[in-house]
């Protein structure tokens, strides 16, 4: 990702993500797990996965977490020792990751989009109550660009309907919702460790997490052909671990999230900074939430031609996500429509995400502000986000 060619020989690219710059930095550490892990030949659910699992579940504040072998094996083997499937239906949002609707596919229960808050881009309760029918077992609400979704108003519905909910923590690892971690905040939570990810592994990797001793029991055994004791399968279980070898690179990598999405958040209030008094829509922030800022992501009309002019100086940004999942060709046959969910149909159009790592520099963040600044001052007046009345306003704390 981050050696493409130099556009102007004076200034380097800006890549969008640098994981080469994370691994310098911690090179032997992530070696050294690597290896000892060869030399014991611990491959399949070794002492590391459970060390890692222990680890996670405390840094989440949950009482469990079983490793599997990605995020959209975390949602649906959620959604399995739930219990949910087939004829079921499990509401999220529509401008997510399709991940987030495909690990409700998989479980075989039928994805119900809603539409979303326009300040925090993370799903709209009021949305969510309307879309509960009969058959409704479940919601997903995504913690999107690291940003907790409205947890508390989520879990008052699920209560008064009698839901399950599970996070989509896949892009939020640390974020908290009022001084709590997100992992801990439903009756189980999804996460990644895909490369990318504030958490990444050197592969594919995911987590649940619940404080529900049964579901963290069944989730043992559906990762692991269904069985506990060796050869006496309980029921048709999956091979879905996670790698003893990804859990040690990941126990090492735990250990400088904090201190990673720290310095995200100092990234983000620079951004914020130089991007204030500018006609883009910078991300706002809920009161009641602290983001790890897995993606900075703005707002403006003139977003295409904006992407176009930063790659011509060799900023890298990228779109999250140009095409919702209701409008997806994988989706047709939900019956959705273009119009059925306007927020999230207006901002497919309009999102811009920017550079943001933990190693990024205030020079690079620099270099993209301007660029960003002097594109738009010619442009037209500065979009107002709907809605962010009704929120506190922006604030980066
Ligand atoms: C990454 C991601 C997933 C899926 O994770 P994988 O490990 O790639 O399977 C699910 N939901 C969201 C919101 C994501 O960003």
């Amino acid at each position: 990702m981050s050696t493409q060619i130099s556009v102007h020989p004076k200034h380097p690219n800006v890549p969008f993500v640098d994981l080469g710059a994370q691994y310098r930095a911690i090179a032997a550490e992530i070696n050294d797990a690597i290896s000892k892990v060869i030399q014991e030949s611990d491959f399949i659910l070794g002492r590391e996965v459970r060390l890692f699992e222990e680890e996670f579940a405390a840094f989440c504040g949950a009482h469990y977490a079983v490793g599997v072998d990605s995020g959209t094996s975390a949602l649906e083997l959620a959604l399995r020792a739930f219990d949910i499937g087939p004829s079921d239906e499990v509401i999220t949002a529509a401008n997510s990751f399709i991940a987030s609707a495909l690990g409700i596919s998989h479980a075989g229960a039928k994805p119900v989009l809603v539409d979303v808050d326009p300040y925090t881009h993370t799903m709209d309760v009021k949305a969510v109550e309307r879309a509960i029918t009969r058959r409704t077992k479940a919601i997903i609400p995504v913690h999107l660009y690291g940003h907790p979704a409205h947890m508390d108003a989520v879990r008052e519905l699920a209560e008064k309907h009698g839901l399950i909910v599970i996070e989509d923590a896949c892009q939020a690892h640390g974020a908290r919702y009022k001084g709590k971690r997100v992992g801990s905040l439903g009756h189980a939570a999804a996460f990644s460790f895909y490369p990318g990810k504030n958490l990444g592994a050197y592969g594919d990797g995911g987590m649940v997490t619940t404080n529900d001793g049964k579901i963290a029991n069944r989730l043992e055994m559906l990762r692991n052909y269904g069985q506990k004791e060796k050869y006496r399968h309980l029921f048709r279980g999956y091979n879905r671990r996670l790698d003893t070898m990804q859990a040690a690179i990941l126990r090492v990598k735990l250990k400088y999230l904090d201190k990673w999405n720290t310095a995200r958040s100092r990234k983000a209030k620079l951004y914020q900074k130089h991007l204030e008094d500018s006609k883009v829509v910078v991300p706002g922030l809920a009161h009641a939430a602290e983001s790890v800022w897995h993606l900075y992501v703005i707002r403006t009309e003139h977003r295409d031609q904006l992407k176009e002019h930063l790659a011509s100086k060799g900023l890298n940004v990228g779109i999250h996500y140009p095409i919702p999942i209701h409008l997806q060709p994988a989706y047709q046959d939900l019956g959705y429509k273009r119009g059925d969910f306007p927020v999230t149909e207006a901002y497919a159009d309009r999102i811009l995400s920017l550079p943001m790592y933990a190693e990024l520099t205030p020079e690079q963040i620099k270099r993209v502000s301007r660029a960003v600044v002097e594109f738009l001052s010619a442009k037209s007046p500065r979009e107002i986000p709907a809605g962010a009345d009704t929120l506190r306003a922006s604030q980066i704390a």
